[in-house]
């Protein structure tokens, strides 16, 4: 707005120009709808390990407070952190005095914890109480013979720590996140007893199509939907939005996994665009100025303050 009072200023309108100008602002406004989804943003577990990683700097403040690994999905939480005093660590150091290390939701490999143990970390695991849940059922299924299947992307942290917990017990186990991937192991799988479960933030579609291929080849299927209930929520909500409404913002990281779930979903039904935050805009001011009904959704990894600042700025009309 304050561009236009300075246009105006600067360009002497006449009285009638003004009117005309200031009748098009409000109509921008008024014929905007912006709907800020109920699901957006940190959910438990997000909202769980930040507020402790916080507490515990607070109430150890001689200590060396740590986080094996980024924390969430979110540079600007982690930069926050940081200059709480809150180190992220990427490698394991020898040995150490007076630290203590917390374990972010995403959970860790019984290896890892190991070797924090050893070299003298007090741990906190933070891993949220659904991914644990992921690793309970993984682990039972592979005590139990089945050929375990764990539907996720293999590289993400989550799915790293799920499968090293149930290798403790068997090797059986395969990572896919399509079918296409697992039709490249179907001679290893044909005929077995599998057991299943999902990284929980996984897409539901990505789960269906697995199961539908796995009861074609299989000799006894076990399917534990794992998807955990923030995720669901946020992707039935997100469908809904699609429907209603004529844009779609997705707002976080194009790392986190929940965020690029989100966005895929909504491509396949709705003018969909992906931001990290408000900067972005800028790049789509065209689709954005001609969309009457706009709703803002975000990962669970999003803070607030980002998804607010969106909002305003298209509320600015900037
Ligand atoms: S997305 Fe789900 S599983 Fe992951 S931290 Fe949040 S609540 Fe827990």
């Amino acid at each position: 707005m304050l561009e236009i009072y300075v246009f105006l200023l600067f360009n002497n309108l006449t009285a009638k120009e003004t009117l005309l100008v200031l009748k098009k602002v409000g109509q921008y406004l008024l014929s905007k709808e912006i709907k800020l989804a109920k699901y957006a943003g940190f959910c438990y577990g997000v909202k769980r390990a930040v507020l402790t990683a916080k507490k515990l700097k607070k109430e150890n403040p001689d200590k060396k407070v740590c986080i094996f690994g980024e924390l969430i999905h979110n540079a600007d939480v982690i930069r926050e952190l940081e200059n709480l005093g809150i180190i992220t660590l990427y490698e394991i150091p020898e040995q150490v005095e007076n630290a203590i290390c917390i374990i972010r939701s995403h959970g860790a490999t019984p290896e890892i914890l190991k070797q924090l143990e050893n070299a003298g970390f007090e741990i906190h695991d933070l891993t949220c109480l659904d991914v644990k849940k992921v690793q309970q059922k993984a682990m039972e299924l592979v005590k139990d013979n089945y050929f375990l299947i764990i539907v996720g992307k293999a590289e993400h942290p989550e799915v790293m720590a799920i499968k090293a917990h149930a290798e403790q017990f068997g090797e059986n186990i395969l990572v896919a996140s399509s079918v296409e991937e697992l039709k490249q192991h179907a001679d290893e799988i044909k005929s077995q007893k599998i057991g299943v479960v999902v990284q929980t933030t996984q897409r539901m579609e990505t789960l269906n199509s697995i199961v539908e291929y796995l009861l074609s080849i299989s000799k006894e299927l076990k399917i534990y939907n794992t998807i955990c209930l923030s995720t669901s929520h946020r992707q039935n909500e997100a469908r809904e939005l699609a429907k209603e409404n004529d844009l779609v913002l997705v707002v976080g990281s194009k790392k986190s996994a929940n965020t690029t779930h989100l966005a895929e979903i909504l491509t396949d039904l709705a003018k969909t665009i992906h931001i990290e935050n408000a900067d972005e805009l800028e790049n789509y001011k065209e689709i954005i100025n001609s969309s009457e009904k706009i709703a803002v959704t975000a990962g669970a990894s999003t803070p607030d303050y980002i998804i607010e600042n969106v909002i305003n700025t298209i509320k600015g009309g900037k």
